[in-house]
């Protein structure tokens, strides 16, 4: 019988702002470049986070991190960006030390207006964040199609530090049109020189229906081949560690402390609440026939969600019972992107039983291949294994 860990009692926010200036060729996110209602979308986020915290599943529990992402949350005011943390402060209990990010796009900051909404977004609590840099190479960001140049990420990182952030992430990109392990070594030397707590670094996937997944069919994507996109990830791993950043999952670098706690709590299958346009739920206890938890989405459309809300306060569009088959690859997938791995004693708590037979095997001969390492109380990937994390993935499932 699966039992809540008392960490459990704690659980995440996710606000999702699904509006972005321009549509990047490569993104699959639920983003759109539209106009928006920012106060009919704040309204309907607020009226969805008052729905929840009746439910017996949230009320009564301390709320450890929220994380603003979207789309491009730093396209809203300062002022609806502070009333919905306000909003969900009132609502829930946060925990003092509560982790409050905020995802931003250098595009978004780059007036004198935008130094002020900096200043607003820290007074009012948030105290993390994001940063959506991609690259430093005029040359890659044109190929992405990203609205910002290079210097707009200098130039908005002095702004953040000026407003008083002192936990910062830096998102990179690496595996891009024409890109050259050259100009990916640059990136990283850049992003050092800058000196973030922290670095999400993801090598570029070509999801369906992306305007990038036309232009692959067509032929006319020149993607770095394996080899090399292999190599940047080796290289990655190779300069950020050797620099104090620690790699804590496969795309994820922290210096010590700045580990990001929002997404360590879906790597470990806490609870979440996802609030907005479609947003994702976990909660291990929304499932009375089921207690390994229920994950649902909210309906995609701002339009729809917003006429949904307003009809009754939450907008799901899809739900499903996590049962023990789930729950146990959920496990492994979710738990091995941290490079701490599995624990042993977790899976018997969660699943009321040892480790199966076949699964140690399994990890047996990843270990025996290098992609596995035993750790004292289970198992991780190597660094070999973080790169090959797919195939390690696809054997224990
Ligand atoms: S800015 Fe981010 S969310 Fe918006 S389209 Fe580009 S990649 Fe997608």
């Amino acid at each position: 019988m699966y039992s809540c860990p008392a960490s459990r009692s704690t659980f995440s926010i996710y606000v999702h702002i699904p509006y972005c200036l321009r549509k990047c060729p490569y993104c699959d996110f639920n983003s759109r470049a539209e106009p928006y209602a920012e106060d009919k979308y704040v309204q309907s986020l607020a009226a969805e986070a008052a729905y929840y915290q009746m439910l017996p599943e949230w009320a009564d529990r301390t709320c450890g991190s929220v994380y603003f992402g979207g789309g491009t949350p730093t396209l809203f005011s300062a002022a609806a960006l502070s009333r919905i943390l306000s909003v969900l402060s009132g609502l829930f209990s946060m925990s003092g030390d509560a982790e409050l990010s905020i995802e931003a796009n250098p595009a978004t900051l780059t007036n004198e207006l935008s130094r002020a909404k900096l200043h607003t977004l820290f007074s009012s609590g948030f105290n993390r964040i994001s940063l959506g840099a991609q690259s430093f190479s005029q040359d890659k960001l044109a190929q992405l199609g990203r609205i910002h140049s290079a210097v707009d990420v200098s130039r908005s990182l002095s702004d953040i530090r000026a407003a008083g952030f002192a936990n910062i992430n830096l998102d990179l990109i690496f595996g891009t049109p024409l890109e050259t392990l050259t100009v990916w070594e640059q990136d990283l030397d850049e992003a050092l020189r800058l000196c973030p707590q922290h670095l999400s670094v993801y090598g570029l996937t070509i999801e369906p229906h992306t305007y990038f997944a036309k232009r692959l069919k067509q032929g006319l994507l020149l993607l770095p081949d394996e080899d090399t996109q292999a190599k940047m990830f080796l290289l990655a791993q190779e300069r950020l560690s050797a620099a104090g950043c620690r790699q804590y999952e496969i795309s994820n670098y922290a210096q010590p402390g700045f580990e990001c706690r929002h997404n360590i709590g879906y790597w470990k299958r806490s609870d979440y609440l996802g609030l907005g346009a479609g947003a994702h739920s976990f909660c291990s206890r929304s499932a009375p026939g089921s207690l390994l938890g229920r994950r649902w989405a909210n309906i995609a459309s701002p339009t729809d969600y917003m006429a949904s809300i307003a009809a009754g306060g939450k907008a799901v569009a899809f739900a499903e019972d996590i049962d023990k088959e789930k729950a146990i690859l959920e496990f492994f997938f979710l738990g091995l992107r941290k490079t701490e791995g599995i624990s042993f004693a977790e899976y018997e708590t969660i699943f009321g039983e040892q480790m199966p037979e076949d699964r140690l095997q399994i990890l047996n001969q990843a270990a025996k291949d290098g992609l596995v390492e035993k750790t004292p109380y289970g198992a991780a990937l190597t660094p070999r294994g973080l790169l090959l994390s797919d195939s390690v993935f696809s054997s224990l499932v």
